[in-house]
């Protein structure tokens, strides 16, 4: 297995900054990829914000480390340059799957034999997209959190296709920019984290919806009940409302009432957690 040194992010949004900065942070040569000169000059804007949170926030990140490895990225809006020296192309564009297959087909011509593709989608399986690539053995899925410096989680999930030495190689990868691996042994929609998230989420909005109990008692009762630090609600005030309303609107009749229940109460109401400063608490 051929070792990784160079990589290439597809993408400079909210999670493709934060992975090339991550992985230049680490001391790879890092090459981010975005379609025009607008979204790479957004891109230089959020690794240079990126710098200055890892300063505030990571260890280790002084004496101008943090702010080298925003300038160490090489940013492209040539797809075929941009891939031409990857040993580990990591996909982090829009949630649409037919935009991933046609970049996954793109790149697969483009970059050599020996390069791994890895999708950092949230949603979509990685067995929907591996015939695009024309390599499936080299391809999986590695999944990122938001705020990769604090919510440290790589899910990597591969398809039966995948070569279990890649597999490894991106295992071995994960760990060395600072991640924790979770590996699942099968394709598993939500991956671990959001199999056991998204339930409890929607079933704390069930409790309310439906009246069973206010929002503030549903989290005192996860917090003493498991000792977890936070209750679902909080989590929701981070996440955002939008993000489950979307989710849940689009579902069958008793998701779509939790949705009818969200907006009126509070996403109506300009209550969008944290962010709009109120969700289910006041910040
Ligand atoms: P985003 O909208 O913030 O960023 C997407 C980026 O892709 C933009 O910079 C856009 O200019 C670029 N783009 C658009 N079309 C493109 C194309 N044809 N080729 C290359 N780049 C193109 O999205 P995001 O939130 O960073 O999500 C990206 C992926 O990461 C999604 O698959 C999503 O499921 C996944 N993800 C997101 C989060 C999250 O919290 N936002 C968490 C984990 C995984």
């Amino acid at each position: 297995m051929a070792e990784i040194r160079n990589v290439t992010v597809l993408g400079t949004g909210v999670l493709g900054s934060q992975i090339a900065y991550q992985v230049s942070f680490h001391g790879f040569a890092v090459t981010s990829y975005d379609i025009d000169d607008a979204a790479l000059a957004a891109a230089r804007d959020r690794f240079e914000k990126l710098a200055a949170t890892y300063r505030a926030e990571v260890a280790g990140a002084g004496d101008g480390k943090a702010e080298r490895a925003a300038s160490r990225i090489t940013l492209s809006s040539d797809l075929a340059a941009a891939v031409r020296d990857a040993d580990l192309v990591i996909e982090a564009v829009p949630e649409d799957l037919a935009l991933k297959e046609k970049i996954f087909g793109q790149i697969g011509e483009q970059a050599p034999a020996h390069t791994i593709f890895a999708s950092n989608s949230s949603t979509l399986l990685p067995s929907a997209m591996k015939a695009s690539t024309g390599r499936p053995d080299r391809f999986l899925a590695l999944h990122f959190a938001n705020q990769v410096w604090k919510y440290n989680t790589a899910e990597i999930m591969g398809t039966d296709d995948t070569d279990p030495a890649v597999f490894r190689a991106v295992v071995e990868f994960a760990e060395t920019i600072g991640m924790v691996p979770v590996e699942l042994h099968k394709e598993k929609a939500g991956y671990v984290l959001n199999s056991l998230l998204v339930p409890l989420l929607n079933s704390a909005i069930a409790l309310g919806a439906g009246g069973y109990a206010d929002p503030e008692t549903v989290d005192k009762t996860w917090r003493i009940g498991t000792g977890a630090p936070f209750g679902p609600f909080q989590m929701l005030d981070v996440i955002g409302l939008n993000t489950p309303f979307n989710i849940l609107v689009h579902g069958d009749d008793d998701a779509k009432r939790l949705a009818a229940w969200l907006k009126a109460g509070y996403i109506d109401k300009g209550k969008l957690g944290v962010a709009s400063g109120e969700g289910f608490y006041k910040y």
